[in-house]
């Protein structure tokens, strides 16, 4: 490993090759840097190296570090709580883990407060693994449509996945695939105004580069920058 700014240079430019491979332009694949468990100082190391977007799993690590982060945009990449987000509502510019029409409901209701359109993802467990959140890839489409249906603060960007660890990635490729198929289906069946997919957002340290050739444009890595976490 080397420096953060080091880090991010190498993922950048295995990025913009990955994205080459998949007939696209680097900036067509948006790097979010995942800063769970890592402290406000190392996380501004990342900004000045050019980092725009970063990601954190938990409402109380947005809280805290929020007012000690540079200007950056946020993104709430982990299982979100109802009663939580309220907290968030108006300090992410993207919510990637949207699963169930209950938890739209209560983004919309706080997005309507705030007199503001939140901004989506639908979060799809592709593997089908009970250990992970996400609807399966057949309701997803059913959860597009109630949501455009219900709530009118919300825009649907895109999907979301995490695939299952694999020690060899290309393992995965098949799920990304399968995400890619279900991401331009609803692209090309849903019209609607409140509908407006940019984001595929799948892809970590472990599988980036394979979901990136499958067609990632939002890829969501926190380890290859800032090195292995360290929980306590
Ligand atoms: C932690 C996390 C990541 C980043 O994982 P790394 O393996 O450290 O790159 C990406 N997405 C989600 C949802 C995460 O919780």
């Amino acid at each position: 490993m080397g420096t953060i700014a080091e880090n991010i240079e190498e993922i950048r430019k295995e990025k913009a090759q990955a994205a080459e491979k998949s007939g696209r332009k680097p900036e067509d694949v948006l790097l979010i840097a995942v800063t769970k468990t890592r402290s406000a100082e190392e996380i501004n190391e990342a900004i000045r190296a050019g980092v725009t977007d970063i990601g954190e799993n938990r409402v109380q690590e947005i809280l805290d570090k929020y007012d000690k982060v540079l200007p950056v945009r946020w993104h709430m990449i982990g299982h979100l709580q109802t009663n939580k987000v309220k907290y968030i509502i108006d300090k992410v510019s993207l919510i990637h883990s949207v699963d169930s029409l209950k938890l739209a409901e209560e983004i919309d209701r706080r997005a309507a407060q705030h007199g503001m359109m939140m901004d989506i993802l639908v979060e799809v467990n592709a593997a089908g693994d009970e250990a992970k959140f996400g609807v399966g890839t057949e309701a997803a489409e059913t959860l597009v449509s109630e949501i455009l249906g219900s709530c009118e603060h919300i825009r649907i960007r895109g999907l979301m996945t995490v695939a299952p660890y694999a020690e060899n990635p290309e393992e995965v490729r098949p799920y990304f695939r399968q995400m890619r198929h279900l991401y331009d289906r609803i692209a090309a069946e849903v019209d609607h105004p409140r509908l407006d997919f940019q984001y595929l957002s799948m892809g970590m340290s472990n599988d980036r580069r394979i979901a990136v050739e499958e067609g990632s444009t939002a890829i969501r890595v926190g380890t290859a920058i800032f090195g292995a976490r360290d929980y306590h």
